[in-house]
């Protein structure tokens, strides 16, 4: 675990997170922070502020690391079933479109939300020999502390992307882009910078206020990527510090959670467009009705989230 000593007490990260500031505690109070490790959004934002390079977000990771490999292990399967249920073993797997150099990796949540854009984008790729392919990047169960399961999945992907000869991720997904890093031994790359070379897409006239999800926010890469799309200025939204689905938290801490969106939806002064497409879901299905996706607006579609027929919409990436 990383070394704590250097820690000032300056209490900068509770200050700055609903979760911390709950319970009273900063990332150094270890003993209570180590029982409340599943009530921790993930989010990163004590690691964003801590004025020594303390990284809480990995502090509560290992934590739930170790809890998961203790005999805590199945009161976690318990708890989580239905997740672990769908995404240990990607249920909806769809690889029979692979393509050797480049694939489209659109994630869990971006055709559950967004079918219509997500077939026009996985029509548009088909054109250029770019096969989509449905599978989950494994976030979800690592976040879960799931080491091993963890592993599983990114060697699973590793090998079929090997032998499929893929070179490229097109991914429409930040966290899938971040989860994955230099993990699988080829290019992860952002759909926006595939439509910049491809010449494809419209671009949004007017300014954007844009909420960035968890994984961009320290180096804004998918803002910068998606600039090209947008003829006025980018204003960042940073009034929550997630949309409430980091880390599966919000089974312990729907109150929080529901917080997020409700500072979100307090300080925005116009529409919120995010780019990830559980934010969007999530935003809307707590009432933010001004909250959309800035893709299907670049591909023309304004689609909005289908937050009633997303786990059907999910179904059917298994048989495209
Ligand atoms: S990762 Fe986010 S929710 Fe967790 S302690 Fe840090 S700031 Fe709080
Ligand atoms: S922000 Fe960093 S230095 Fe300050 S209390 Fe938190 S962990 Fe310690």
């Amino acid at each position: 675990m990383e070394n704590l000593d250097k820690c000032i007490h300056c209490h900068k990260c509770r200050d700055n997170c609903d979760f911390l500031s709950k319970y009273g505690i900063d990332i150094c109070d270890t003993s209570r922070l180590r029982k409340l490790a599943y009530h921790c959004f993930l989010c990163g934002k004590c690691t964003q502020v801590c004025p020594v390079g303390i990284d809480g977000r990995e502090i509560i990771m290992g934590m739930r690391r170790e809890r998961a490999s203790s005999d805590e292990h199945a009161q976690i399967e318990e708890t989580y079933k239905g997740l672990i249920g769908e995404k240990r073993n990607y249920r909806f797997r769809n690889w029979k479109s692979v393509t050797s150099g480049s694939i489209f990796f659109p994630g869990c949540n971006f055709p559950s939300m967004y079918p219509k854009t997500n077939s026009v984008l996985s029509k548009l790729f088909a054109e250029h020999g770019i096969g989509t392919v449905y599978e989950c990047c494994g976030k979800p169960i690592a976040e879960l502390g799931l080491a091993d399961d963890e592993e599983m999945i990114i060697n699973g992907i590793r090998e079929r992307l090997k032998a499929a000869s893929v070179t490229e991720i097109v991914t429409a997904c930040p966290n899938c882009r971040d989860f994955f890093g230099d993990r699988l031994g080829v290019k992860v790359i952002s759909v926006y910078e595939k439509l910049t070379e491809l010449g494809a897409g419209k671009k949004i006239s007017g300014d954007v206020e844009l909420y960035m999800p968890c994984p961009d926010r320290e180096k804004k890469l998918w803002v910068k990527e998606m600039s090209p799309f947008i003829e006025g200025e980018i204003i960042i939204n940073d009034s929550a510090q997630c949309c409430g689905l980091g880390g599966s938290a919000m089974v312990h801490e729907k109150d929080i959670a529901d917080g997020f969106v409700t500072k979100l939806s307090n300080s925005a002064e116009n529409r919120i467009f995010t780019y990830c497409a559980s934010c969007a879901g999530r935003f809307r299905r707590k009432g933010l009705k001004e909250a959309d996706h800035i893709l299907p607006f670049i591909m023309g579609t304004d689609e909005q989230p289908d937050t009633l027929k997303s786990y059907l919409n999910r179904v059917m990436t298994k048989i495209k």
